[in-house]
């Protein structure tokens, strides 16, 4: 039997080149060898579009689509929706019994998001919880790999520790203690220099932006504030500008050459982000172009994404039964 990848998105809008070299990348490489699950968690999505609602299912079938536009093959991989598989809920509400409160309160990334998301006290129960949720997401299909970003790191460590606790208590190997697998850029920072490009902090370029937005986006981004001039040295270190052209130029030479003469006030802003826009247009125009076909027909995404769902529904009844036996949730 294949092993199993479970990975995803919040549906909380369109994905972006972040998402492509954290994870999309490698869902679209290891979708032969592994029995691929992807999860548009639209459930999680509430926690940031708890006032917009109506939002969720239009960007559910926006990142499907854009999974699709990137190469997913919806013959070999399964995408499917969260509400649609209830058992989650389920066993959700079996995992929330071993996790305590302090120990989500720990979770680096619930704390980072409460910071960079200005949440100051005003989260969600919901949203504390995601870290129990996102670990039904993942074993309801009994997953062995998990490939995401690195902001889900963290997250993970938590499913791998409820995977644990559940086997030790129903003294069974129920679930697989599912390996983290970080892209080749696990934290792509924003356009504005930020830490992490990310859909709700505006500063990204998403897989179904136009050129004139790539160019647009790319001309204004966030270079090195201590360059006044083209003639002063600048900064190659914290600069998203060369971040991005390490991660998407192919040319080497060209970025190397480009750095040398950058630090060496040879070379304006001006010119290496035209470089840029070049490259990165090249990445992404053919996903562009795919796109475009795909979001032609509508019908046939979700005929895609309710086929996905049965098969995650299926599988995720058999592990809940199992789940309930074995703790002593049945009385057959
Ligand atoms: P939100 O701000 O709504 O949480 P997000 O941009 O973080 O949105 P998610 O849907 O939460 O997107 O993340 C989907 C996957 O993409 C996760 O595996 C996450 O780690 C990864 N990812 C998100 N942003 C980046 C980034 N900037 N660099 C690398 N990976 C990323
Ligand atoms: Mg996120």
């Amino acid at each position: 039997m294949k092993k199993r990848i479970l990975t995803g998105d919040t549906p909380t809008g369109k994905l972006h080149l972040g998402h492509f070299v954290g994870t999309l990348q490698n869902r679209v490489k290891l979708q032969d060898e592994y029995e691929t699950y992807i999860i548009l968690a639209d459930l999680h999505a509430l926690t940031t579009l708890s006032k917009d609602p109506y939002k969720i299912s239009q960007y559910t079938l926006e990142v499907a689509i854009d999974n699709l536009a990137v190469g997913l093959n919806p013959d070999k991989s399964h995408i499917f929706v969260e509400s649609l598989v209830p058992e989650i809920y389920e066993l959700a509400a079996i995992f929330s019994m071993y996790v305590t409160y302090g120990r989500v309160m720990r979770n680096p990334t619930i704390k980072d998001e409460i910071t960079m998301k200005e949440l100051g006290n005003t989260y969600s129960l919901g949203f504390i919880n995601y870290p129990i949720y996102q670990a039904a997401d993942i074993l309801c299909v009994k997953a062995n790999l998990v490939p995401v970003g690195k902001d889900q790191v963290a997250h993970l460590e938590q499913t791998r520790e409820i995977a644990r606790d559940i086997n030790r208590v129903t003294n069974s190997e129920i679930f697989p203690i599912p390996e983290v697998l970080v892209g080749q850029h696990g934290k792509l920072p924003g356009l504005d220099g930020k830490a992490k490009m990310s859909k709700s902090l505006g500063n990204a370029i998403f897989l179904s932006d136009s050129s004139e937005e790539v160019k647009k986006k790319v001309m204004r981004m966030y270079t090195d504030p201590t360059r006044i001039r083209a003639t002063d040295p600048g900064h190659i270190e914290g600069n998203a500008v060369f971040t991005y052209h390490d991660v998407f130029n192919p040319n080497k030479d060209e970025v190397a050459d480009m750095k040398q003469a950058y630090e060496h006030g040879k070379i304006s802003d001006v010119a290496v982000k035209e470089k840029l826009y070049q490259v990165l247009e090249t990445f992404l125009s053919p996903i562009r172009e795919r796109r475009i076909k795909l979001e032609k027909d509508k019908g046939k995404i979700r005929e895609i994404i309710i086929e996905g769902s049965k098969k995650a529904r299926e599988e995720s009844q058999k592990t809940l039964l199992e789940v309930k036996e074995k703790i002593g949730l049945s009385i057959v």
